[in-house]
């Protein structure tokens, strides 16, 4: 799969080239591959290229892949990025590395006590809706600050960051204004005591503006893998 591997070279200097832009080291931003609709032999082509880290956001979908990729496992990190409903927790807290889309107390408490003891936490972003439009999930800005405070209490959770998924914009400076209002969030919750390391932002059209704000992970799928075609 040549066009993967281009893909992901491209991606990475994009990466880097934000990250020299905005005076950080590039090793600080972690690309997540998302993977979602495409097959279990695309993720093997961009591991055997490096990469290591996969985002999934279909529940049935992704433990289809773990299973068939478990010859990796040991050396893959599976992230999962896509709406969650309560009933769908524990195969996400058996198999998973990641959760980036936390949007509530619920779901990270069933996490909490559904993470299997002899697996590390569960490490967790709490999904903020920047944007503040209904329709998107996420804890309002006003609320993060008690929800993060409480999922940082549970367990078998390791409250990591933030993540979110701003509404597309046009320009690079209006794609880093929700990037921005995420970090300042960031900073804050830092500020109360809380030990964070990650800001889960940035997408195939928006990872530089992120980058510039600061993302420790950016997370790609379409300039990776291509057009998703959810036909099936
Ligand atoms: C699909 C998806 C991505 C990747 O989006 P691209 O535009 O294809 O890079 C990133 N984050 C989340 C939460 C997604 O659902």
């Amino acid at each position: 799969m040549p066009d993967l591997i281009h893909n992901l070279e491209a991606v990475q200097q994009r990466i880097a080239m934000a990250a020299h832009v905005a005076g950080r080291d590039t090793r600080s931003v972690h690309l997540l591959a998302v993977s979602k609709t495409f097959p279990a032999e695309d993720v093997r082509a961009a591991y055997a290229a490096g990469q290591r880290a996969f985002g999934e956001n279909y529940v049935q979908e992704a433990l289809t892949k773990i299973e068939t990729l478990a010859d990796l496992r040991a050396t893959l990190e599976w992230h999962f990025i896509g709406p969650l409903q309560s009933n769908k927790t524990r195969p996400v807290a058996e198999q998973f590395d990641w959760v980036h889309s936390v949007d509530r107390l619920k779901i990270a408490q069933r996490l909490s006590e559904q993470r299997p003891d002899n697996l590390p936490p569960l490490n967790v972003c709490l999904q903020v809706n920047i944007s503040g439009e209904a329709s998107k999930s996420g804890v309002s800005i006003p609320e993060a600050v008690e929800v993060a405070q409480a999922i940082a209490a549970l367990p078998k959770l390791n409250l990591r960051g933030l993540m979110a998924i701003p509404e597309p914009a046009g320009g690079i400076d209006e794609q880093r204004v929700p990037h921005r209002h995420l970090r300042e969030l960031f900073e804050r919750l830092c500020n109360d005591g809380l030990e964070l390391d990650t800001l889960s932002m940035g997408m195939s059209s928006d990872l530089e503006a992120a980058v510039l704000e600061g993302a420790t992970i950016v997370r790609v799928g379409t300039a990776i893998f291509g057009a998703r075609d959810y036909s099936n």
